[in-house]
């Protein structure tokens, strides 16, 4: 006997859940129970689950019966013609949803080849094992499938132009690629989703190292090619504040600051504001300025307080560009937001073309970043004159295993050759060995290689060398955003140790295994002038071995525990007196025994 679970509420039981199963399916292709229905016999918990609730993804399969498909030639025939829609294949079971749990006891066929007795279902084409990121991958059948991950991930992280209208539009942090291409060699779904929302550029690569600039992970960029715009983009930002009222009729105000606002910085911080306190379009501005000049009450005012001058204390609360950051105002807009206060927002764009540390990738999960941008001159050319944009490193192929790459840079060069797309739909795709024969015909060798020379010297390799076209992505990863770099700034309250973070000024941290590789080179003096950021003197009891007291007015020292004790002052980190008190505070005391250091 199986329990019957119905959207996970027991609601029976069944002597023959196999037959049952079959029959409640039956039923649903029939049409006489909702196709929305799903449902799964758990062998292990004798237990059947149906489910019919809301927001299950399912995905449509062929059925299949007795090892054939349902999806026969006829029905194809008649698909083809026009003269049965989806839905009537589905009322006609010949096609069923399957959500997660169902799939659990099915077996799947990718295609028509690999049917069985044991299969229930076949999918309507083996692409669609992948999502749409995935599928977007071409010839993704040829890659090793953590790779496949990884290149799905990356196309997300891809710039374009995925909109036009965004000149009107506020969105936070987007990178806007100027000159995206479609793709040379594409899977179907990149036309699906829109041809002109290509997130990437078509690119020669030659697989060849230079000097160890592109090692490992590296890239070596063209010059010339980033002059004429490869991986071009603009940054935009926005910043926004609101106008706000405060109870006891206090209100924000949008001004230029006056000196008497607490608060005021240095006056050319205030430069750009009009005398509406709102910055003009165009305006080229860094890391501090002030964008918009606002003043806001004090934040907690008591009964009292409300009649004195404190109520006349305005604290400055500017918007400003965030640290490190410049750029040209883009747009300004005053509008109002629900609650009827003014709200203004402004929107900064900052023109970057790659640089030194900027992350580039193909489409199989090839990402690295720039690590050299080389003149034209210097690079490596084929004999037909042919200067790639991109130097990739062979020492990126081997471990990874992203045939693929390969397979694309050779559809990519018989695509541009013969001037025409070329499909990389995973599991039917154009074939590479068809692809050699098209290079070969079009005058190059069937393997992708070319003989090459050196631009420095003129010598041609004795290797030949791979070269090919490819689609690259330049991912929103950029140098510009994350660069940083520290001498004296602001310090954290609790431990007087330096701020953390970019966006705080604050100061990369020495940690741990740092000190190690410090130790390990004998850099100590380096060491000791890293580790005293928080440097302190504490007076310490030479007797109980706690802390004393010190007057430096008298220049004099006492302590607890009584008169005539050596009190000597100790240099230690701040965050271990720190440490010191916390044990304090759970009741323990600790002792520092002195002790002469000579
Ligand atoms: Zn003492």
């Amino acid at each position: 006997m199986s329990d019957v679970f119905f959207n996970g509420i027991l609601s029976g039981n069944v002597d023959d859940a196999q037959k049952f199963v079959e029959s409640v399916k039956q039923a649903r292709r029939e049409g006489r129970l909702s196709r929305h229905l799903n449902i799964r016999y758990d062998e292990k918990q004798t237990a059947i689950y149906i489910a019919l609730d809301r927001n299950r993804v399912t995905r449509p399969l062929v059925v299949v019966k007795n090892g054939i498909s349902m999806l026969t030639k006829d029905k194809l025939d008649t698909l083809k013609n026009r003269n049965v829609t989806w839905n009537e294949l589905v009322d006609q079971g010949v096609i069923e949803y399957v959500d997660a749990m169902e799939e659990e006891d099915s077996l799947v066929a990718l295609d028509e080849n690999e049917l069985s007795d044991k299969h229930t279902h076949m999918e309507i084409n083996p692409v669609t094992i992948f999502g749409i990121c995935t599928s977007m991958v071409p010839y993704a059948n040829f890659n090793q499938s953590s790779r496949l991950n990884r290149g799905q991930k990356t196309q997300k992280q891809a710039m374009g132009c995925y909109t036009l209208n965004y000149l009107n539009r506020m969105d936070t942090a987007l990178d806007l690629l100027h000159y995206p291409q479609t793709p040379l060699v594409r899977s179907f779904s990149q036309s699906m989703i829109g041809e002109e929302r290509a997130a990437g550029q078509n690119v020669v690569i030659a697989i060849i190292n230079y000097d160890g600039y592109n090692m490992s992970d590296a890239l070596v960029l063209n010059k010339a090619s980033v002059e004429r715009g490869l991986g071009r983009s603009t940054h935009f930002r926005p910043y926004i504040t609101e106008k706000l009222r405060y109870p006891g009729g206090q209100v924000d105000e949008i001004l230029v600051p006056t000196k008497d606002i607490q608060g005021y910085t240095l006056e050319r911080d205030y430069r750009f504001l009009n005398e509406d306190g709102i910055i003009y379009p165009e305006a080229v501005i860094g890391g501090g300025d002030v964008l918009i000049g606002k003043a806001s009450p004090p934040r907690f005012l008591g009964k009292l307080e409300a009649f004195s001058t404190a109520a006349n204390i305005r604290k400055d609360t500017s918007v400003r560009t965030r640290y490190g950051e410049d750029g040209i105002v883009s747009k300004v807009v005053i509008t109002e937001n629900e609650d009827g206060s003014m709200l203004i927002k402004v929107d900064v764009r900052d023109s970057r073309a790659p640089e030194i540390g900027d992350k580039f990738s193909s489409r199989h999960g090839q990402k690295g970043i720039v690590g050299a941008i080389v003149p034209p001159q210097d690079l490596p050319f084929t004999s037909s004159g042919i200067v790639p944009d991109i130097l990739f490193s062979p020492n990126g192929l081997p471990k990874r295993m992203t045939v693929a790459q390969l397979i694309e840079a050779l559809g990519g060069k018989v695509g541009s050759l013969a001037g025409r797309t070329i499909d990389g739909t995973s599991f039917q795709s154009e074939d590479s060995k068809s692809l050699r024969e098209q290079l070969q015909d079009l005058g190059f060798r069937d393997d992708g290689t070319e003989t090459m020379y050196d631009g420095r010297t003129g010598k041609q390799y004795v290797a030949r060398i791979f070269v090919g076209n490819m689609y690259y992505l330049r991912l929103k990863h950029q140098v510009a955003d994350k660069i940083q770099a520290r001498a004296r700034g602001p310090v954290t309250l609790l431990t007087r140790q330096p701020t953390e973070g970019k966006a705080k000024e604050g100061g990369l941290r020495l940690g741990e295994m740092e000190k190690d590789s410090f130790v390990a080179h004998g850099a100590s003096l380096l060491m000791k002038e890293r580790f005293d950021s928080d440097r302190t003197i504490i007076w310490i009891c030479g007797k109980c071995g706690d802390s004393a007291v010190h007057d430096a007015y008298r220049n004099k020292a006492y302590c607890m525990c009584g008169e005539k004790v050596n009190i000597h002052p100790v240099e230690m980190s701040y965050a271990f007196k720190l440490f010191l008190d916390e044990l304090k505070s759970l009741h323990l005391k600790p002792k520092l025994g002195l002790g002469d250091k000579y």
